[in-house]
């Protein structure tokens, strides 16, 4: 059976409400705090899981309460925790204050996300062989992506970068990623672009440069306009759905799991550019469930739901 494995980042979510973002040195009272199971990876984790895909997740979280609850949270929707470790570090926490303007203000700090070791990726290495793709973003240690990944291209596997959180150490990874999955911001920052609206005109003329640097495609998500793929050869864009979006949260983490729940099934080492147009395709549409729902996990659809929404 085909199945993905996911560099997972596990955060607890504290996201506290406020009338106004506090200043350096101001107090102010929030009317609400609010506990979310969080974190790209496992967003992303949970994304492909719920579109019926096997996944392996593999991460870290504290020795604490907190990496019990995260842990017994993802049991509870039927992952299998084994290659989920804990370590003496705080299980990773994201501080959010939004105002009532939907502003925001965030900290993170990555805890147990950071310290993945040796060990841990000892524990995994044989797994790698075992699975069709595998998918990372930056909330897990880069030397470990890094590792990861070219054990993967030496066995032919398909890997999925989402250069998230931006680093600019994301670039020791492109010669082992397969497909890079930027959003708008990230693409700026990867191309050093003055920050401004960016236009279909801008990521054509610069994706040369990064797929010139490994990538055999780039696909860069463009919030509510939709989804530019392009590979050495060809490009096409794909218009977002129109709907009622009311909370875009995870939208780019479902879209990748909507991504990879099809490319899986194309079970070939290099999925052609018309497997991965339609791969997008299928994330386009689980995207544009996602933002009709409040939430980050919650708002995941399984496949039933998509299936049924887009008949
Ligand atoms: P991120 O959440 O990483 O910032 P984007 O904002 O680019 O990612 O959104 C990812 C994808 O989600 C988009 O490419 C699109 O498919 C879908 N999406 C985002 N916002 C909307 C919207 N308002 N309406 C429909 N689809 C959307």
């Amino acid at each position: 059976m085909s199945k993905v494995m996911v560099l997972t980042s596990l955060n607890v979510d504290y996201t506290i409400k406020t009338t106004k973002i506090p200043e350096i040195g101001e107090t102010v009272v929030a009317s609400d705090l609010i506990e979310n199971f969080g974190g790209k990876g496992a967003n992303q984790l949970l994304g492909i899981h719920r579109l019926g895909v096997d996944t392996i997740a593999f991460g870290k979280v504290g020795k604490d309460a907190l990496g019990e609850k995260y842990l017994h949270h993802l049991q509870g929707q039927g992952i299998n925790t084994t290659y989920i470790s804990q370590g003496p570090e705080k299980t990773g926490l994201a501080f959010i204050v939004v105002d009532e303007a939907g502003q925001n203000n965030i900290c993170i700090l990555p805890g147990a996300n950071g310290s993945i070791d040796q060990t841990d990726l000892d524990n995994i290495r044989d797994k790698i062989a075992d699975v069709d793709i595998i998918v990372s973003q930056l909330e897990v240690p880069i030397a470990i992506t890094n590792t990861i990944f070219s054990i993967a291209k030496k066995l032919n596997k398909i890997t999925v970068l989402n250069p998230a959180p931006f680093k600019a150490s994301y670039k020791m990874l492109l010669k082992n990623t397969d497909i890079l999955v930027p959003n708008e911001s990230e693409f700026i920052s990867m191309t050093n672009l003055p920050n401004k609206q960016l236009s279909q005109e801008d990521i054509l003329q610069l994706s040369p440069q990064i797929l010139n640097e490994g990538p055999s495609y780039l696909i860069v998500t463009m919030g509510g306009a939709g989804v530019l793929v392009t590979s050495p050869e060809d490009q096409r864009f794909i218009s977002a759905k129109k709907v009622a979006a009311i909370d875009t949260t995870a939208a780019g983490d479902s879209f990748i799991g909507g991504l990879v729940s099809q490319l899986v099934t194309t079970k070939e080492a290099m999925p052609t550019f018309e497997q991965v147009v339609h791969a997008a395709e299928f994330g386009n549409k689980v995207a544009a469930l996602t933002v009709q729902k409040n939430g980050a996990q919650d708002s995941l659809p399984t496949l039933k739901e998509v299936t049924n929404y887009w008949l």
